[in-house]
């Protein structure tokens, strides 16, 4: 157990906390940033990034998250592997108590924890996960060029990706529990016209099927459960587009959330309802997800995090 005093401490270590790590540290903040359980975060469970600027090559989110860490590392963040349990916001300096029973106590926090993809909890989800499974089409779609692929899910992120993948795939099988789609009308309007996608209604996924070498997706048992038949069709790829899960459990009733649980932040800013306490990446936007997006607001959170610990 050790207890850390620091201006600012970053919760979470995706692109989000990394950025907001470099920029604080490089404007002389010293700040801690604790990791969280999954260090990296999302992009350690995806498999080649080709979207994030700077690199010609695709690289591997794993690889990208790891250079991040060390740049964060090189320009004098301190960084530990610890997971924040508790948080007291009622006063300052806040306190956050940690699985490994640390306490931080901080000037002013920057909240990075993100949120989780919700999954099917299929073994066989789990088996391929990265390897033909995908929780982003932005991020992974264009591997699938002219192929065939899934997207299970029936709500505004579902039916984007599908119209998406469907501009360079040959197919896309959208599998939905129900028969009736949650998506806004306009999206749903153009999802049916499109000619290259298909819709499984009342139906869902009972087992990826796939071969270990390579470890690859090639097809899928789906139950349509009105009728309990059973159907197995062939794709190469399926992108699970569920809804998440923002990581704000500890914040509740300390921070002003949506009826979702995503952080509410103040127009074109990180601040949350107390000040000193800031919000970047995917916890405080459910919309765009993505990784560059993450790291521009980590940006703009330790620019406010700096300037608020000069007038205070
Ligand atoms: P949603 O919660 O809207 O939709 C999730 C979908 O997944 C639902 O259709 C749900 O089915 C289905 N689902 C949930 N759990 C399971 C499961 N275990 N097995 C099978 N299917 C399941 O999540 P989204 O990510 O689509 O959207 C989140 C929010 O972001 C929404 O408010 C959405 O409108 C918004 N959004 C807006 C966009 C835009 O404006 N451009 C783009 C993307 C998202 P069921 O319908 O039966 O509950």
């Amino acid at each position: 157990m050790a207890e850390y005093k620091t201006k600012l401490l970053i919760i979470g270590s995706g692109p989000a906390g990394y950025t907001a790590g470099i920029y604080a540290a490089r404007a002389g903040l010293k700040p801690i940033l604790v990791s969280g359980q999954q260090i990296g975060g999302q992009l350690t469970i995806t498999s080649d990034v080709e979207n994030f600027p700077g690199f010609a090559e695709p690289i591997a989110g794993t690889e990208l998250m790891h250079r991040m860490r060390l740049q964060a590392h090189n320009v004098g963040v301190e960084i530990i592997d610890d997971h924040i349990v508790e948080a007291d916001f009622s006063q300052r300096p806040f306190i956050c108590s940690s699985e490994n029973n640390n306490i931080y106590s901080a000037q002013s926090i920057i909240i990075c924890t993100g949120a989780s993809a919700r999954w099917l909890n299929l073994e066989s989800e789990n088996k391929y996960r990265g390897f033909g499974v995908s929780g982003c089409a932005t991020c992974d779609g264009f591997f699938y060029r002219g192929r065939n692929v899934a997207v299970v899910g029936g709500g505004n992120t579902a039916a984007e990706e599908a119209l998406f993948l469907s501009n360079f795939t040959n197919s896309v099988t959208l599998i939905h529990r129900r028969n009736a789609l949650r998506a806004d009308q306009k999206t749903q309007e153009k999802l049916l016209q499109n000619n290259k996608i298909n819709i499984e209604w009342d139906s869902v996924v009972e087992e990826i099927l796939g071969s270990d070498n390579p470890l690859s997706v090639t097809g899928l048992t789906i139950k349509n459960v009105k009728t309990d038949k059973r159907k197995k069709i062939k794709v190469d790829g399926i992108f699970i587009a569920i809804g998440h899960h923002p990581n704000t459990d500890i914040f509740k009733n300390q921070l002003d959330l949506t009826p979702e649980g995503y952080i509410i932040t103040a127009p074109n800013s990180c601040q949350t309802s107390i000040k000193g306490i800031f919000a970047a990446g995917d916890v405080q936007n459910p919309q765009y997800r993505q990784a560059i997006i993450a790291a521009g607001s980590g940006c703009l959170a330790a620019l406010e995090a700096d300037k608020f610990l000069n007038e205070n």
